[in-house]
């Protein structure tokens, strides 16, 4: 796959900017449709908080998914883009009014509604606007996932959801409501999970929640959504390009028993386009310390936070030496202590001018980026554009 990276067209660009290998993006995708073509009930949404990059969102609306949105300005991003607003769902604990009268405007596919008065509100502006909205709870399964603690969101107590016991509560409000039409149940246990347990734990959840609710006279609901969360190998990108789709969708579909005429609806960020995308950047000084070495590059917290807020690993490479590997801590410009790609990472001897990528980087990079010390938002290139 380094191989297909456009080397000798990044040297004409000013660093730092994000690549999508839009090639590999279409494999991914394609690899997606092999799982769920057979299996008409599901449904993959793309959580676009991922990545918002328009050119990366085309590629995305081509291939027929729909689009996950957590705020008013990723509705219009996707609406732009050409999603259906249908295939739109919206998300988030802390939806604004204007938020909400925009996703009715457009008349989206549901809200995932994260508790009692988001729901009162979301009720009240329909009544307003003379519409149905669609709703789906968002039920928090009490499901640890291995992951980092900062992205995992299933546990009991959680600023997300709305607990298991006040489910039957909060089902039974809404056929109270003149202008909230109930339509499913919604799920996310965390983020970067690569173990199928932790799906298969949620299917567990999930098939106990169906038994109570019937039982106690709540038919079948039109739709679950499990959520997203399917991990990527950040420490091998090149090995492992395209994530486990197999595994991922068979787990559901052997584990999560689905009632007649049921949908299930995925939503993943971070395994569509987590590989597609590098960060492209320029050592611009190597500092011999008195213990350790640091190549200081054009790239910083600014364009890639991932590393500085989760303690996140990146692969990096250097395109430009075939020198010995040596220890580096891999520092960005920014005036901040944890701006800090990675320590003592080998690295082919670098030197000044030389061109790296960091790896990994097309989930939760661009859509981060800020603009903290008056730093420009960096540049993106597809590989449309450099061919
Ligand atoms: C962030 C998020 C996702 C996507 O998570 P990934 O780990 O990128 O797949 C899906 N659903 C909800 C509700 C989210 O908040």
């Amino acid at each position: 796959m380094t191989a297909a990276l456009p080397l000798s067209k990044f040297r004409s660009l000013e660093t730092p900017f994000y690549f999508y290998d839009t090639a590999l993006l279409d494999q991914t995708l394609c690899a997606i449709k092999e799982q769920t073509v057979s299996r008409p009930a599901f449904h993959v949404h793309y959580a676009v908080k991922a990545c918002t990059n328009p050119k990366v969102l085309t590629h995305i609306v081509n291939a027929g998914l729909g689009a996950d949105c957590v705020s008013g300005g990723e509705i219009q991003a996707c609406l732009d883009a050409g999603f259906p607003a249908n295939k739109i769902v919206f998300a988030g604990v802390g939806k604004a009014d204007w938020e909400i009268n925009l996703a009715l405007e457009a008349g989206i596919g549901c809200f995932n509604v994260e508790s009692v008065p988001e729901l009162q509100v979301i009720n009240e502006l329909a009544t307003l606007k003379n519409c149905i909205a669609r709703v789906c709870f968002r039920i928090n399964p009490d499901v640890g996932a291995h992951t980092h603690s900062n992205i995992t969101t299933g546990l009991a107590e959680n600023k997300f959801g709305i607990a298991m016991q006040d489910m039957e509560h909060v089902i039974a409000l809404t056929r109270s409501m003149s202008h909230v039409h109930f339509s499913g149940l919604h799920f996310h246990i965390g983020s970067q999970i690569l173990q199928m347990d932790d799906f298969a734990a949620l299917c567990l959840r999930i098939n106990e929640l169906q038994d109570r609710l019937e039982q106690q006279g709540f038919g079948p609901v039109e739709h679950i959504n499990v959520g997203g969360g399917l991990g990527i190998d950040y420490a091998d990108p090149d090995a492992h390009p395209i994530p486990d789709f197999q595994s991922y969708f068979q787990t559901y579909a052997s584990q999560l028993k689905l009632r007649p005429g049921q949908q299930l609806h995925f939503e993943l960020g971070r395994a569509i386009v987590g590989q597609c995308g590098s960060l492209i950047t320029r050592c611009l000084y190597v500092k011999e310390g008195s213990e350790k070495s640091f190549a200081i590059v054009d790239a910083g917290m600014t364009e890639l936070i991932r590393p500085a807020l989760y303690h996140a690993l990146h692969r990096i490479q250097n395109f430009d030496s075939q020198g010995s590997e040596m220890p580096y801590d891999v520092v960005g410009p920014i005036c901040e202590s944890s701006d800090v790609f990675a320590a003592d990472y080998p690295l082919a001897e670098t030197r000044r001018g030389n061109l790296l990528a960091i790896r990994s980087a097309g989930a939760y990079g661009e859509t981060m980026a800020s603009q903290y010390n008056c730093r420009r938002l960096p540049a993106s290139y597809t590989t449309e554009d450099l061919t």
